[in-house]
């Protein structure tokens, strides 16, 4: 079984992250697409809307997706939620599973600032989507790992436990987080932007209404 693993702070989640994590897991073929938000991003200051909230936001926006699961596993544990620790757990967890991490190109970029990265490949493979504007330059370590590590086929990584890199070519949406957390502090345009079940979560709980 193939496992996709897709972790964020998702504050909220909004169409860029259900849109492109749903196209790369249909390209992956995979057989369960766990959406996983952290429990205190290690990258980032506190988020706006609970842990809870935010788990919450994520079941909605995927309520139609029979193979989607809302993964509460980073907020059920007492630590950091270092990716490297929750891929590992989950090896344990599922042996004979194969594990994909997907993550932005943004993220992967800098991938080399994450706590034991150079081990994430010993757990799981990686599968980079596109993100327009936010695109940085792959830094030299990121590039280097990606050299050794990056395949061009999907059936790759049904082949091999795990140690590939595939990029994606996911379709480009240019949209943050950041900007709909202002947008809607502004009483600016943000609902479309989310999901429609998302956007009654929000507005019926209040949330994001300073920027
Ligand atoms: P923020 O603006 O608060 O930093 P964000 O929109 O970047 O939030 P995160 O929860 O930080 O969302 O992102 C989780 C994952 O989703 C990361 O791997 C990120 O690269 C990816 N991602 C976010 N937005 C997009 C998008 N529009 N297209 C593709 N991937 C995205």
């Amino acid at each position: 079984m193939l496992r996709v693993i897709f972790g964020g702070t998702f504050d909220p989640i909004h169409n860029g992250h259900v849109l492109t994590s749903l196209f790369a897991f249909h390209l992956l073929k995979g057989d369960q697409l766990h959406v996983m938000p952290s429990a205190q991003p290690p990258h980032r200051d506190f988020p706006g809307a609970s842990a809870a909230q935010r788990l919450e936001m994520v079941r909605l926006a995927y309520a139609d997706q029979p193979d989607v699961c809302a993964e509460p596993w980073e907020l059920q544990r007492e630590r950091t939620s270092y990716s490297l620790l929750t891929l590992q757990e989950m090896h344990n967890q599922w042996p004979e599973d194969k594990l994909v991490f997907l993550l932005g190109n943004d993220a992967f970029a800098k991938l080399h600032t994450w706590h034991g990265w150079q081990q994430l490949l010993d757990v799981a493979h990686l599968a980079v989507m596109q993100r327009p504007h936010e695109t940085k330059e792959w830094s030299s370590e990121v590039q280097a790992l990606a050299q050794r590590h990056q395949v061009k086929e999907i059936d790759k990584l049904h082949q091999t436990p795990n140690g590939a890199i595939i990029c994606l070519p996911t379709p480009e949406i240019a949209l943050s987080a950041t900007e709909l957390r202002q947008a809607m502090a502004a009483h600016g345009p943000w609902e479309q932007h989310v999901p429609a079940g998302v956007a009654d979560y929000i507005k019926q709980q209040q949330l994001y209404q300073t920027a």
